[in-house]
């Protein structure tokens, strides 16, 4: 088993619910158990302008799948919320991003790991620490070590708590 941490993004149409039904979703995997869920953030987009903010949560997973099986699962539950492949960066109604897996460095076509843009990025860093304070980079940098790990600029938490309940 691997520990994989998968970042949950949407800005489409019911975000919230989308998100909801994504870790559910990711709790349904083959063999993989759903060991962690952050709270439920909102973030200012990045990419081109004129889109609605993002809500994002971070998730963590125990799985057997090896990384390109798990990619295929993460786009099959991004095509299953609707997701539509247009413009890089732009609106969309579910992205789910591998950002770790293991300690692995994976660099292919399709899938580089640790995600690349992770440590830019406090929406995925923050959340990320939120259930696992003590992760690291391949190279055994902890992430709470990130200066952007403490700048929680243009983010809120929308619901607090691992079930997002009220
Ligand atoms: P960003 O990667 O900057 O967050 P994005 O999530 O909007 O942008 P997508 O359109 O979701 O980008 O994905 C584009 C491609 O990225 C996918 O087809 C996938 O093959 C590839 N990819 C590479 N590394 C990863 C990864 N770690 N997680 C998810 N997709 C990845
Ligand atoms: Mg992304
Ligand atoms: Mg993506």
């Amino acid at each position: 088993m691997i520990t994989a941490h998968i970042g949950l993004g949407a800005n489409l149409g019911n975000a919230e619910a989308t998100l909801r039904s994504a870790a559910a979703a990711l709790r349904a995997l083959p063999r993989s158990r759903l060991t962690g869920l952050s709270s439920l953030y909102r973030s200012a987009p990045i990419g081109p302008a004129g889109q609605g903010d993002y809500l994002n949560a971070v998730a963590c997973l125990e799985t057997p799948l090896p990384p390109h099986e798990l990619l295929l699962a993460l786009q099959d539950i991004e095509d299953r919320h609707g997701r539509l492949r247009l413009e890089r960066w732009g609106p969309r109604t579910l992205d789910l991003d591998l950002l770790l897996y293991g300690n692995d460095h994976i660099s292919t076509v399709r899938l580089t790991v640790p995600h690349p843009e992770m440590t830019h990025r406090n929406f995925v860093v923050i959340p990320l620490l939120e259930i696992s304070p003590a992760a690291c980079l391949p190279d055994g940098a902890p992430l709470a070590g990130l200066e952007i790990a403490g700048d929680r600029q243009g983010l809120a938490i929308l619901r607090s708590g691992p079930a997002w309940g009220d």
